[in-house]
Protein backbone atom coordinates (compact mmCIF):
# COMPACT_ATOMS: atom_id res chain seq x y z
CA UNK A 1 0.00 0.00 0.00
CA UNK A 2 0.85 3.31 -0.94
CA UNK A 3 1.34 6.14 1.88
CA UNK A 4 -1.28 8.39 -0.55
CA UNK A 5 -3.70 5.63 0.47
CA UNK A 6 -3.76 7.16 3.75
CA UNK A 7 -6.92 8.55 4.77
CA UNK A 8 -8.50 10.39 7.39
CA UNK A 9 -11.55 9.04 8.67
CA UNK A 10 -14.50 10.89 10.79
CA UNK A 11 -15.53 9.24 13.53
CA UNK A 12 -16.64 9.08 17.21
CA UNK A 13 -14.96 8.87 19.66
CA UNK A 14 -15.92 7.15 23.24
CA UNK A 15 -14.81 9.21 25.99
CA UNK A 16 -15.73 12.52 24.45
CA UNK A 17 -13.40 12.79 21.38
CA UNK A 18 -15.81 13.77 18.88
CA UNK A 19 -14.88 13.96 15.06
CA UNK A 20 -11.14 13.10 15.44
CA UNK A 21 -9.25 13.05 12.55
CA UNK A 22 -7.99 9.33 12.25
CA UNK A 23 -5.26 8.50 10.36
CA UNK A 24 -5.11 5.15 8.87
CA UNK A 25 -5.03 3.03 5.75
CA UNK A 26 -8.30 2.07 4.54
CA UNK A 27 -7.50 0.00 1.73
CA UNK A 28 -5.14 -2.17 3.39
CA UNK A 29 -5.60 -6.16 3.21
CA UNK A 30 -8.93 -7.23 4.88
CA UNK A 31 -8.40 -9.41 8.28
CA UNK A 32 -9.72 -12.63 8.23
CA UNK A 33 -13.56 -13.25 9.54
CA UNK A 34 -13.99 -9.29 10.03
CA UNK A 35 -14.99 -6.53 8.56
CA UNK A 36 -12.10 -4.23 8.91
CA UNK A 37 -9.06 -4.03 7.60
CA UNK A 38 -5.16 -3.77 9.06
CA UNK A 39 -4.99 -0.68 10.23
CA UNK A 40 -8.39 0.28 9.41
CA UNK A 41 -9.39 4.39 10.96
CA UNK A 42 -13.04 3.03 10.78
CA UNK A 43 -12.40 0.66 13.45
CA UNK A 44 -14.42 1.26 16.06
CA UNK A 45 -12.73 3.15 19.06
CA UNK A 46 -12.20 1.38 22.21
CA UNK A 47 -13.77 2.99 24.95
CA UNK A 48 -11.72 5.17 26.89
CA UNK A 49 -11.70 4.72 30.82
CA UNK A 50 -10.00 5.87 33.42
CA UNK A 51 -7.43 3.81 35.39
CA UNK A 52 -6.39 4.45 38.67
CA UNK A 53 -2.75 4.56 37.82
CA UNK A 54 0.17 2.36 37.26
CA UNK A 55 0.61 -0.97 38.88
CA UNK A 56 4.37 -1.55 39.92
CA UNK A 57 5.20 -4.73 41.00
CA UNK A 58 8.87 -5.75 41.98
CA UNK A 59 10.20 -8.68 40.71
CA UNK A 60 9.73 -12.08 42.60
CA UNK A 61 12.17 -14.36 43.05
CA UNK A 62 12.64 -16.47 40.26
CA UNK A 63 12.53 -12.94 37.74
CA UNK A 64 15.39 -12.22 35.20
CA UNK A 65 15.95 -8.61 36.29
CA UNK A 66 15.93 -6.83 32.74
CA UNK A 67 15.83 -3.38 33.96
CA UNK A 68 16.75 -1.55 37.41
CA UNK A 69 17.40 1.82 36.55
CA UNK A 70 21.17 1.80 36.69
CA UNK A 71 22.34 -0.63 34.00
CA UNK A 72 21.48 -2.04 30.19
CA UNK A 73 23.80 -5.02 30.80
CA UNK A 74 20.72 -7.32 29.84
CA UNK A 75 20.70 -5.64 26.50
CA UNK A 76 22.56 -5.64 22.92
CA UNK A 77 21.81 -3.65 19.96
CA UNK A 78 19.28 -5.09 17.73
CA UNK A 79 21.44 -6.37 15.33
CA UNK A 80 24.73 -6.76 17.61
CA UNK A 81 27.06 -4.00 19.48
CA UNK A 82 26.47 -2.36 22.76
CA UNK A 83 22.75 -1.18 23.27
CA UNK A 84 22.52 2.77 22.91
CA UNK A 85 19.44 3.72 24.62
CA UNK A 86 20.23 6.14 27.37
CA UNK A 87 20.19 5.74 31.39
CA UNK A 88 18.44 8.93 32.83
CA UNK A 89 16.68 9.16 36.79
CA UNK A 90 16.36 5.41 36.61
CA UNK A 91 14.35 5.03 33.06
CA UNK A 92 16.24 3.59 29.98
CA UNK A 93 15.45 6.16 26.82
CA UNK A 94 14.75 4.79 23.29
CA UNK A 95 17.48 6.05 21.73
CA UNK A 96 19.48 5.34 17.99
CA UNK A 97 17.71 2.02 17.13
CA UNK A 98 16.08 -1.00 18.71
CA UNK A 99 17.24 -2.96 21.37
CA UNK A 100 16.78 -6.57 22.51
CA UNK A 101 18.11 -8.99 25.93
CA UNK A 102 21.10 -10.70 25.39
CA UNK A 103 18.97 -13.87 26.19
CA UNK A 104 16.75 -15.74 24.59
CA UNK A 105 12.55 -16.33 26.07
CA UNK A 106 9.99 -18.32 24.63
CA UNK A 107 6.64 -18.33 27.48
CA UNK A 108 7.25 -15.31 29.40
CA UNK A 109 5.56 -13.22 32.10
CA UNK A 110 7.06 -9.72 31.41
CA UNK A 111 6.34 -6.32 33.44
CA UNK A 112 7.52 -3.06 32.90
CA UNK A 113 6.64 0.54 33.05
CA UNK A 114 6.55 2.96 30.48
CA UNK A 115 5.63 6.40 29.78
CA UNK A 116 6.15 9.21 26.72
CA UNK A 117 8.08 12.44 28.24
CA UNK A 118 6.02 14.94 28.81
CA UNK A 119 5.68 18.55 26.78
CA UNK A 120 6.58 16.34 23.44
CA UNK A 121 3.84 17.01 20.64
CA UNK A 122 2.47 13.36 19.90
CA UNK A 123 0.05 12.67 16.97
CA UNK A 124 -0.98 9.37 16.06
CA UNK A 125 1.61 7.07 15.22
CA UNK A 126 4.16 9.77 15.66
CA UNK A 127 5.68 11.31 18.67
CA UNK A 128 4.90 8.65 21.90
CA UNK A 129 5.54 5.61 19.83
CA UNK A 130 7.57 2.47 21.02
CA UNK A 131 6.55 -1.18 21.70
CA UNK A 132 7.77 -4.51 23.29
CA UNK A 133 8.43 -7.17 20.43
CA UNK A 134 8.05 -10.92 21.97
CA UNK A 135 10.73 -13.34 21.00
CA UNK A 136 11.69 -9.96 18.52
CA UNK A 137 8.38 -11.05 16.40
CA UNK A 138 4.76 -9.85 18.00
CA UNK A 139 4.61 -6.48 18.84
CA UNK A 140 2.51 -5.41 22.05
CA UNK A 141 2.18 -1.92 21.05
CA UNK A 142 3.45 1.04 23.22
CA UNK A 143 1.60 4.57 22.34
CA UNK A 144 0.84 7.82 24.18
CA UNK A 145 -3.30 6.97 23.36
CA UNK A 146 -4.54 9.26 26.04
CA UNK A 147 -6.31 12.26 24.10
CA UNK A 148 -4.57 10.86 20.90
CA UNK A 149 -7.15 8.83 18.59
CA UNK A 150 -4.77 6.89 16.08
CA UNK A 151 -6.06 3.54 14.03
CA UNK A 152 -7.26 1.10 16.30
CA UNK A 153 -5.20 -1.74 15.79
CA UNK A 154 -2.01 0.62 16.54
CA UNK A 155 -3.22 2.23 19.83
CA UNK A 156 -1.60 1.48 23.25
CA UNK A 157 -2.01 -2.17 23.98
CA UNK A 158 -2.98 -3.66 20.47
CA UNK A 159 -1.57 -6.43 18.78
CA UNK A 160 0.07 -3.81 16.47
CA UNK A 161 -2.11 -4.34 12.98
CA UNK A 162 -4.39 -7.12 14.17
CA UNK A 163 -6.23 -6.33 17.13
CA UNK A 164 -6.58 -3.24 19.02
CA UNK A 165 -7.34 -3.34 22.82
CA UNK A 166 -10.40 -4.23 24.48
CA UNK A 167 -10.22 -0.81 26.23
CA UNK A 168 -8.49 2.41 25.82
CA UNK A 169 -6.38 2.57 29.33
CA UNK A 170 -3.76 4.88 28.99
CA UNK A 171 -2.73 7.48 31.58
CA UNK A 172 -1.80 11.33 30.74
CA UNK A 173 1.18 12.12 28.76
CA UNK A 174 4.20 12.35 31.41
CA UNK A 175 2.63 9.76 33.71
CA UNK A 176 4.17 6.42 34.57
CA UNK A 177 1.93 3.83 33.20
CA UNK A 178 2.40 -0.17 33.53
CA UNK A 179 2.29 -3.08 31.30
CA UNK A 180 1.93 -7.10 32.37
CA UNK A 181 1.99 -9.38 29.88
CA UNK A 182 1.69 -13.35 29.83
CA UNK A 183 2.80 -14.82 25.90
CA UNK A 184 2.87 -18.02 24.62
CA UNK A 185 4.78 -19.22 21.49
CA UNK A 186 2.91 -20.88 18.72
CA UNK A 187 3.09 -24.38 18.70
CA UNK A 188 3.95 -26.34 15.73
CA UNK A 189 3.50 -29.61 14.21
CA UNK A 190 4.80 -30.96 11.02
CA UNK A 191 5.43 -27.46 9.92
CA UNK A 192 1.91 -26.10 10.33
CA UNK A 193 0.66 -24.38 13.26
CA UNK A 194 -1.79 -26.29 15.95
CA UNK A 195 -1.72 -23.52 18.02
CA UNK A 196 -0.98 -19.49 18.18
CA UNK A 197 0.70 -17.32 19.74
CA UNK A 198 -1.10 -16.52 22.72
CA UNK A 199 -1.15 -12.87 24.53
CA UNK A 200 -2.55 -11.15 27.71
CA UNK A 201 -2.19 -7.67 28.66
CA UNK A 202 -3.14 -5.81 31.42
CA UNK A 203 -2.82 -2.18 30.92
CA UNK A 204 -2.10 -0.19 34.14
CA UNK A 205 -4.14 -2.82 35.67
CA UNK A 206 -6.59 -2.99 33.41
CA UNK A 207 -7.21 -6.58 31.32
CA UNK A 208 -6.55 -5.05 27.68
CA UNK A 209 -5.88 -8.24 25.82
CA UNK A 210 -7.54 -11.21 27.08
CA UNK A 211 -5.83 -14.65 26.36
CA UNK A 212 -5.84 -13.51 22.27
CA UNK A 213 -4.45 -14.77 19.71
CA UNK A 214 -1.40 -13.86 17.18
CA UNK A 215 -2.24 -14.04 13.28
CA UNK A 216 1.46 -14.48 12.55
CA UNK A 217 4.68 -12.11 13.28
CA UNK A 218 3.52 -8.72 13.64
CA UNK A 219 3.60 -6.55 10.18
CA UNK A 220 2.85 -3.23 9.44
CA UNK A 221 0.43 -2.41 6.20
CA UNK A 222 0.54 -6.62 5.81
CA UNK A 223 -1.52 -9.32 6.93
CA UNK A 224 -0.02 -11.29 9.19
CA UNK A 225 0.70 -14.61 8.57
CA UNK A 226 3.18 -17.86 11.06
CA UNK A 227 6.52 -18.51 8.79
CA UNK A 228 7.01 -22.04 7.80
CA UNK A 229 9.65 -22.43 10.85
CA UNK A 230 10.01 -20.86 13.97
CA UNK A 231 12.43 -20.50 16.88
CA UNK A 232 11.76 -21.55 20.15
CA UNK A 233 13.30 -18.68 22.18
CA UNK A 234 14.41 -15.51 20.55
CA UNK A 235 15.52 -11.98 22.69
CA UNK A 236 12.77 -9.49 23.51
CA UNK A 237 13.28 -6.53 21.59
CA UNK A 238 12.18 -3.00 22.07
CA UNK A 239 11.32 -0.15 19.61
CA UNK A 240 12.92 2.49 18.81
CA UNK A 241 10.90 4.61 17.07
CA UNK A 242 11.81 7.74 16.31
CA UNK A 243 10.55 8.79 20.28
CA UNK A 244 12.43 9.07 23.31
CA UNK A 245 10.03 6.81 25.54
CA UNK A 246 11.20 5.92 28.24
CA UNK A 247 10.71 2.45 30.49
CA UNK A 248 11.92 1.09 34.01
CA UNK A 249 10.85 -1.42 36.51
CA UNK A 250 11.52 -4.30 33.31
CA UNK A 251 11.56 -7.84 34.74
CA UNK A 252 10.68 -11.14 32.54
CA UNK A 253 9.79 -14.95 33.96
CA UNK A 254 10.31 -17.59 31.75
CA UNK A 255 6.98 -19.93 32.01
CA UNK A 256 6.99 -23.30 32.49
CA UNK A 257 4.73 -26.53 31.74
CA UNK A 258 2.84 -27.45 35.35
CA UNK A 259 3.92 -30.23 37.09
CA UNK A 260 8.02 -29.31 35.26
CA UNK A 261 10.04 -26.76 36.63
CA UNK A 262 10.64 -23.90 34.72
CA UNK A 263 13.42 -24.07 31.82
CA UNK A 264 16.42 -21.61 32.48
CA UNK A 265 16.74 -19.05 29.40
CA UNK A 266 18.52 -19.98 26.34
CA UNK A 267 21.72 -18.27 25.47
CA UNK A 268 20.46 -15.52 22.59
CA UNK A 269 21.87 -16.11 19.13
CA UNK A 270 23.59 -12.89 18.54
MG1 LIG B 1 5.30 0.61 17.99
Amino acid sequence: MKVNSLMIAAVSVAGGIANAEIHGYPDGPKLPGLPYSVHDPARPQPPVIVPAGAVSVKPPSDAKVLFDGTSLDAWNSAGGGPAQWLVKDGAMIANGKDMQTKESFGAIQLHFEWRAPAGRKVDGQSGGNSGAFLMGLYEVQVLQSHNNPTYPDGQAGALYGQLPPLVNATLPQGEWQSYDIAFEPPVYADGKVTRPAKVTVIHNGIVVQNGESYLGPTQHQKLASYPPTHPETAPLRLQFHGDPMEYRNMWIRPLGKRDQAAPAPAPSAE
